[in-house]
């Protein structure tokens, strides 16, 4: 009996799309089936073990849209599902017991595009997971320690991860959560009017300081308010404020102002949610029918 191949056998059986369970195998023989693109569902497996030793297995299945299952240890229980329709993937399998050191279990699966995948040994986990790649047939044996089945260079795992999710890319289109930079820009890059006289975002030192005081204003009153805000005019190069007759030094020349219509609510309405909401200035235009924000300072205002 020395010179027997097998000294603990393998002894198992698998589930297999529209056959069911397939006839036992044993010691490496094909327990599934291959080229007919069916997948393993389940297997069972045993160990008959000599006399006085005892060598047992742990036997665990990752499945389709389960992943992995608890591991399962009796010779009749089923590792994977049977009625569920869900493939198998990937499975490992583990010798214990007192005698367990004295062999090894190798396993290897065959699996959809990848045909049959490298030998894995106790512990190892063999098949794919995350690829969505049905397993398809099954061998398994156990040698005495110190043999190797394994081929160079074939993959008998593969766990695909996907990538942590990105921060999103800063948009650099983007002034604010909801307010694009050429909402904001002088009526000089605006096409309706297309004076010329700046590029659209003059002083570039001010821009970076006080515009995005406004653009916090303007984001939390378009939460505050849930309703679309209307940027009518923001920042004014000096000859596109002289040009809309607004004061000399106006805040709209540093980054400090914004005329708004809020669709749905009077300006005055509006005036006063900015206000209570940032405590900017809020200057009201009824006749005109838009709202001015600046900093604080002045309050509510009605400017007629
Ligand atoms: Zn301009
Ligand atoms: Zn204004």
């Amino acid at each position: 009996m020395s010179n027997k191949l097998f000294d603990v056998n393998t002894v198992y059986s698998t589930h297999v799309q529209n056959d069911g369970w397939k006839p036992e195998v044993r010691n490496g023989v094909d327990a599934g089936t291959t080229g007919q693109s069916k997948r393993l569902e389940a297997f069972k497996l045993k160990l008959e073990v000599p006399d006085g030793l005892e060598v047992k297995v742990m036997k665990r299945a990752h499945v389709e849209e389960f992943g992995w299952l608890d591991p399962v240890y009796g010779d009749d229980d089923i590792c994977g599902t049977v009625g569920l329709g869900k493939e198998l993937q990937a499975i490992q399998l583990q010798l214990y017991g007192k005698d367990a050191g004295q062999y090894e279990i190798w396993f290897q699966l065959h699996v959809r595009n990848k045909g049959w995948m490298n030998w894995m040994s106790g512990g190892e986990l063999a098949g794919t997971v995350g690829l969505a790649l049905q397993a398809e047939d099954i061998r398994i044996m156990v040698f005495k320690k110190g043999v190797s089945l394994k081929t160079d260079g074939v993959v008998g795992f593969v766990e695909y991860v996907a990538p942590p999710a990105q921060d999103p890319v800063a948009n650099a289109n983007m002034a604010g959560k909801y307010f694009s930079w050429a909402e904001l820009a002088c009526d000089c890059a605006k096409p309706e009017y297309g004076f010329g006289w700046c590029d659209g975002y003059p002083e570039q030192d001010l821009k970076n300081q006080n515009a995005p005081y406004l653009i916090d204003i303007l984001d939390r009153l378009r939460e505050y308010l849930g309703a679309m805000i209307i940027v009518t005019s923001m920042i004014r190069c000096g000859d596109c404020n002289d040009h809309w007759g607004g004061i000399s030094g106006s805040y709209h020349t540093s980054w400090q102002a914004a005329d708004i219509v809020v669709p749905g609510f009077t300006p005055y309405e509006v005036a006063v949610a900015a206000n209570e909401l940032t405590g900017c200035g809020a200057r009201y235009y009824r006749s005109s029918g838009f709202t001015h924000l600046e900093p604080p300072g002045c309050g509510v205002y009605c400017q007629e």
